[in-house]
């Protein structure tokens, strides 16, 4: 019976060009996230499922780790087509090794051997066609972390816009230049879990802060749609230097980046810290306003934040779109994204009008 690592090392194509810098000795350098890993021949990448074999650089194709419909409110985009579908896929890995993970299943499925855990052999085109049966307006890589699988999401992204989906990215923003412009033709929305402002809390999740920042700004002005996410993690990130540092820093990129704050439950290997409470949410979101941010969201206490988890007008307050969970229960936004009430124009990607909701909860797909 072959190992998940044997098996992974076969579903594999030659990494993308713009991804890899050829150095001395066969060793090649990836650039498909932040650590830029110098990769000897025999050798893999801190993520392992990159590698290097004879001198070329090889990156997972072909698979599925797993697939689900999810609202897009879930991912969480806010201010992205309210109530749409989101057909989203995950591989297997990470670059990161983050003690709490809630995808630790499939994104440490190879450092943990989790049993079961088998790669699902797909194309570029049944994705596509499966998200359109399901009537997903957006195609999302997302549950492991989509950097490091980076030149399967750009063939699946290239037919999903061929067949009018928005694309977009789940990540823990450990991005390169490199990859940012190597995936921005396909990409439409891009999610980043800033998970801490403190650079030895990101060591001890196996990444750094800065390439993180620096994604975060290149991201934005590169013209994508960004949102942030932070899970909330008493006695981790909560203090309130830290929080008002990372809020602070998101306003300096732009004060109309939505940032969810999101609670905390115990997982995996961080099982210490108590689950947030609704208060530690509120009190991270006031925060997040002094700080200068325009929309903050509390996630994962649906009716428990107050006003929270609405999107409401930075002007005049009007109502704009009401949520309760992933269900959308109102949205009053003209057709131009504009606020009904006082016409401010409301930073996202919007539909003319809501187009319904087909599930406020996420599901399996069932195949034909
Ligand atoms: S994706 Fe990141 S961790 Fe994986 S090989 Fe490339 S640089 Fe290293």
């Amino acid at each position: 019976m072959p190992s998940l690592q044997e098996i992974l090392d076969r579903q594999v194509a030659e990494a993308a060009p713009e991804l890899t810098e050829q150095l001395d000795r066969n060793r090649t350098r990836c650039l498909a996230c932040g650590h830029r890993c110098p990769i000897a021949e025999g050798q893999s990448g801190v993520c392992k499922v990159r590698f290097n074999r004879g001198g070329k650089l090889y990156a997972p194709w072909g698979y599925v780790g797993g697939v689900q419909c999810d609202p897009i409110e879930k991912k969480p985009f806010f201010h992205v087509s309210s109530g749409a579908l989101a057909y989203s896929f995950g591989m297997l890995g990470c670059d990161l090794h983050c003690s709490y993970c809630q995808n630790w299943v499939t994104s440490q499925a190879l450092r943990e051997n989790v049993p079961g855990i088998r790669p699902i052999s797909t194309s570029p085109e049944q994705l596509v066609d499966e998200a359109l049966r399901q009537g997903a307006r957006v195609l999302v890589s997302t549950y492991n972390e989509p950097l490091i699988t980076a030149e399967w999401a750009a063939a699946v992204f290239l037919l999903a816009k061929a067949a009018g989906l928005m694309t977009g990215f789940v990540s823990n923003g450990n991005a390169t230049p490199q990859v940012l412009e190597f995936l921005s033709p396909v990409l439409d929305l891009y999610k980043v879990d800033l998970k801490s402002f403190d650079e030895q809390h990101y060591h001890s999740l196996g990444g750094r802060l800065q390439p993180i920042l620096d994604s975060i700004r290149r991201i934005h002005q590169m013209g994508l749609w960004l949102e942030i996410v932070t899970l909330v993690i008493p006695g981790f990130n909560d203090s309130e230097g830290e929080l008002s540092a990372l809020a602070e820093f998101i306003a300096s990129v732009s004060p109309d980046i939505p940032w969810h704050v999101t609670a905390f439950h115990k997982d995996y290997r961080m099982t210490d810290p108590e689950d947030t409470t609704p208060e530690m949410l509120l009190r991270a979101a006031e925060i997040g306003k002094r700080a200068g941010l325009r929309y903050v969201y509390a996630g994962n206490q649906p009716s428990r934040v107050g006003d929270l988890e609405n999107t409401r007008c930075p002007s005049c307050h009007a109502l704009l779109v009401e949520r309760l969970g992933y269900l959308i229960r109102g949205y009053h936004l003209t057709a131009e994204g504009r606020c009904p009430s006082c016409s401010l124009q409301i930073p996202g990607r919007w539909d003319s009008a809501f187009r319904g909701q087909i599930a406020a909860f996420p599901f399996a797909p069932q195949y034909r």
